[in-house]
């Protein structure tokens, strides 16, 4: 069935027409190549520093400080090489966390491999969040990088990102946090937080695919990850994606415009869905912390219903979810996330995301939650495990 209603945003966003308007003159009239001193090469140009502006003031960073790239996957490769090639292999030691993207940790398993470096991944809570103290205690002298993510891909957990910064300050280690899920939605300063670098994803707060940025704090003297051209001062080759960085500055501006109501209207959203689903759904739990959480998300786990048939039953009664992340979807490994909150294996595979957004609609949190419930029921009919536990607890 056709997708009626979208609650994976967590995945990627849907464009705001405004957005749209944006990008395309820089696909028709204003085609010139920013690096060219004629008008049209000026007016690319503009339109590049104009987005730098915007898609710095979001976290309190100077338009200087922020570096395009194309997407968060390649951000949060180019910070992890290039500051462990920095130090030269005299600073080893990477701290990281145990449920950050796949992006992060890829990354470090192949600077593990193939570099010689030694990462330390921090297990989290129950509520999905790295205990600061930890972060102190894995310090060691040759620790060159702190990467833990501003919130969670998965869960939404919002991570103490100010307690770690400062640690981190206090012990002359850089941190860098991937902020791809929570740029634009939660309030970020990377002053106040103590941040030195920063991953953005566009795709994630209405913007196009395949544009993002590295905030870099202004002094710090990494290498480029990709070599080539002058661009972006030297720091990223490549011709500039025009369309998609005016696109991303427009979704910006807009994001920190609108970001405290859309975040009271995906909460209120996400509490209502939650609410019909804890009434109709016996069993149901929240993975990961409640209070210290993105707006818009909401992972559940529901004993004895498998995520796959769960996210399959949905997407027939036209509903977008999805069981985890969405780079992850397709392979049948129970979530590293999941797992490192203390889920089995088993109910690992029983989890379900919900990611809301500012677009959605209370009607639709009905919808959701009514369609949920009767896949949830039809389903846990086939499970023999379902029927023993409820077997004498009629007030389940
Ligand atoms: N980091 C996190 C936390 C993400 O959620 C994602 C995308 O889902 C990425 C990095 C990768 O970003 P991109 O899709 O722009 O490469």
């Amino acid at each position: 069935m056709r997708t009626e209603i979208y609650v994976d945003n967590a995945a990627t966003t849907k464009m705001l027409p405004e957005v749209i308007g944006t990008m395309i003159p820089y696909f028709s009239e204003n085609y010139g190549n920013p690096s060219s001193v004629y008008e049209i090469g000026a007016r690319s140009r503009e339109a590049v520093m104009d987005a730098r502006e915007k898609a710095g003031a979001v976290i309190g960073a100077k338009p200087e400080e922020i570096y395009f790239t194309s997407g968060g996957t390649e951000s949060d490769n180019w910070v992890l090489t290039a500051v462990y090639d920095y130090y030269g292999g005299k600073k080893n030691h990477i701290i990281t966390s145990k449920i950050e993207h796949h992006a992060i940790l890829r990354t470090c398993e192949y600077l593990e491999r193939v570099r010689g470096a030694d990462v330390t991944y921090l297990p989290v809570g129950r509520d999905g969040r790295v205990d600061p103290d930890d972060v102190l205690h894995a310090i060691r002298p040759e620790t060159c990088l702190i990467s833990v993510m501003t919130a969670n891909n998965e869960i939404g957990t919002i991570q103490p990102v100010r307690e770690i910064g400062l640690i981190a300050k206090s012990k002359g280690v850089w941190f860098h946090t991937d902020a791809v899920q929570a740029y634009g939605h939660i309030p970020i300063d990377v002053e106040e937080d103590h941040i030195d670098f920063l991953s953005i994803s566009a795709h994630k707060l209405g913007g196009p695919k395949g544009i993002g940025a590295l905030y870099i704090r202004r002094g710090i003297k990494i290498g480029s990850f990709m070599r080539g051209g002058a661009q972006e001062r030297n720091r990223r080759a490549g011709t500039e994606n025009v369309p998609g960085i005016a696109g991303f500055g427009k979704a910006a501006e807009i994001a920190q415009r609108d970001m405290a109501e859309r975040a009271d209207h995906e909460r209120m959203l996400r509490d209502h869905l939650l609410k019909k689903l804890r009434a109709e759904i016996p069993l149901l739990s929240v993975n990961g912390s409640m209070e210290h959480r993105l707006p818009g998300n909401l992972n559940v786990c529901v004993p004895y219903a498998e995520t796959e048939m769960m996210v399959i039953n949905l997407d027939l009664a036209g509903i977008a979810a999805s069981g985890g992340s969405a780079c992850a979807s397709g392979s049948l490994d129970p979530s590293h996330v999941l797992l490192a909150i203390g889920l089995s294996y088993e109910r690992a595979q029983n989890s379900v995301r919900f990611t809301i957004s500012h677009e959605n609609t209370i009607e639709e949190m009905d919808r959701v939650g009514e369609a949920f419930a009767k896949i949830v029921e039809r389903l846990r009919k086939m499970s023999p495990g379902y029927a023993k536990t409820v077997k004498g607890k009629e007030n389940l």
